[in-house]
């Protein structure tokens, strides 16, 4: 695999990711991260140096020559709360967080784009490269476009990639329209009244109507692939009563995921829980809340943005999966298509590796190079940035 970056500069990188993979930091809690990303790409000499953006994000603009169009490429600075179960020396050192999505990956890859500019300047516009705050919870994007300093970089194309375990390594799945669906966290409160464990017909325990909720989700599913009409509802969490023996359960919660194709459909799947879990509690006695969380607005890729994917795929020779999007899962870069031509791109971790969000996955560094380059071949058709000789990095695995 050719690459614009040579073994030096290559483990360099690598250092660099396995650096921020040992100090994760949460979503909204980025400080750190964000000083280690300004402090490590200032000799990369940006003409401008935005922080603090929706919260701790950070962007560097890079200008050409001319003038011309703002091209933000984005990665995420945040972690998981996961205990990372693995015996790598970078290993995370920090109990209970973990970058097990592969946002250090990202951050990597944006890392060697800007070591790349900084030997080859765009000739036209700018680019803008987005190190964004809060993917996980679906507050990021939305928090960086609401900054009022987003719009001295509001961008006319906005580009991201993720990567994508379960697809062969490097290959790549982009395509215009529909990437990834909208995705909402639904919290169910029931509250009844406790008793003694020998008297439960003195209380109002939630049980009977905890497990109706569950039974009653399902009917809520259509679809098992992204089309038009496709729902899914997933209980993720469901926690009652105390870890006692006398005392039957007085209150539950009941946490689940929601999904659907458009944004709009999920409010929609929304009403329709809603209403059959009232019913439900009403018939049990019990009074309801019920609390929304981590709104993921659907991700549709502009057609031109797509296709400037394309154009720097082709160019790389790089192998494709032609059935993979749309998939079920969420991202908040969707967000960036209100104000830009924007696009996501899956690119494939490997067959074997474990899924992102599990705690023993890791990312494949192998990605770096190849990730950065097709940001590169994006800039070079927009900006105008041809990339310099091609020092190879065969052998390198
Ligand atoms: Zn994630
Ligand atoms: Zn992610």
């Amino acid at each position: 695999m050719k690459s614009p970056f040579d073994n030096a500069e290559f483990a360099h990188l690598v250092a660099w990711r396995h650096k921020l993979h040992q100090f994760p930091e949460l979503s909204g809690e980025e400080a750190e991260t964000a000083r280690e990303v300004v402090s490590f790409l200032a000799d990369t000499r940006p003409d401008q140096v935005l922080t603090g953006l929706g919260g701790h994000g950070v962007a560097l603009v890079y200008n050409g020559a001319e003038a011309g169009p703002t091209v933000l490429l984005r990665c995420e600075l945040d972690a998981l709360q996961i205990h990372e179960i693995s015996d790598l020396p970078y290993r995370s050192r920090v109990d209970g967080k973990a970058h097990m999505c592969g946002h250090d990956g990202h951050m990597t890859m944006m890392a060697a784009v800007a070591r790349h500019i900084s030997r080859q300047r765009p000739a036209r516009g700018r680019a803008v490269l987005l190190f964004q705050p809060a993917e996980e919870t679906a507050h990021g994007a939305e928090a960086v476009l609401a900054d009022p300093k987003f719009a001295e970089i509001t961008p006319d194309y906005a580009f991201a990639i993720h990567n994508m375990p379960g697809l062969p390594l490097a290959h790549i799945a982009v395509a215009a329209g529909q990437i990834t669906c909208a995705s909402m966290g639904l919290c169910i409160e029931l509250t009844g009244k406790t008793a003694h464990a020998s008297m439960p017909e003195t209380g109002i325990s939630p049980a009977t109507a905890v497990a109706r909720i569950i039974d009653n989700i399902k009917t809520f599913e259509a679809g098992d692939v992204v089309a038009k009409g496709f729902r899914r509802v997933t209980l993720t969490s469901v926690q009652m009563g105390k870890p006692v023996f006398g005392i039957t359960p007085g209150s539950a919660e009941i946490r689940m995921t929601l999904r659907t194709p458009e944004s709009n459909a999920i409010l929609g799947l929304l009403d329709n829980v809603l209403e059959m879990v009232g019913e439900v509690a009403a018939q049990e006695r019990l009074s309801v809340a019920h609390s929304t969380h981590n709104f993921f607005r659907a991700c549709i890729n502009d057609a031109d943005a797509a296709a400037a994917f394309d154009e720097a795929a082709n160019r790389m020779n790089l192998s494709r999966v032609t059935d993979y999007v749309p998939i079920r899962g969420a991202e908040d870069f969707g967000l960036f298509g209100s104000c830009s031509k924007s696009a996501l791109l899956f690119i494939g971790s490997g067959i074997d590796r474990p899924m992102v969000h599990n705690p023993d996955y890791d990312f494949p560094d192998e990605l770096i190079p190849v990730g950065a380059e097709l940001f590169i071949g994006v800039l070079d058709q927009l900006l105008g940035m041809p990339r310099p000789g091609d020092p190879s990095l065969d052998g390198i695995k």
